[in-house]
């Protein structure tokens, strides 16, 4: 891993759709360009992603947070802090998503 980012989900996301795109995980593939069918989380092989909301831990938290590409049990782990190389963050703008 080139560039390692801690990271942690956002809670209370649910309510937040991205303005184009019907899923963040489409978001996330448009942005990225990515093909990647495996979860983003270090040491995690898990094939059902979700484009998950995530705040990095250290430094000041990015304003709306960033889409990670993460399988759904990491997704759903709330506590729990994750390993991700950076490249593979997209940050959330203002106008990404419906408010
Ligand atoms: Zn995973």
């Amino acid at each position: 891993m080139k560039n390692p980012i801690k990271i942690k989900n956002q809670i209370k996301t649910t309510e937040q759709k991205p303005k184009k795109y019907n899923s963040w995980i489409s978001f996330w593939r448009a942005q990225t360009k990515s093909k990647r069918t495996v979860c983003a989380v270090n040491g995690c092989y898990n094939k059902d992603l979700v484009g998950a909301h995530v705040i990095n831990v250290h430094g000041k938290p990015a304003k709306n947070g960033y889409i990670a590409p993460l399988c759904n049990s990491c997704n759903g782990k709330i506590n729990d802090t994750f390993i991700v190389d950076r490249s593979l963050l997209v940050k959330i703008g203002d106008r990404d998503y419906v408010k």
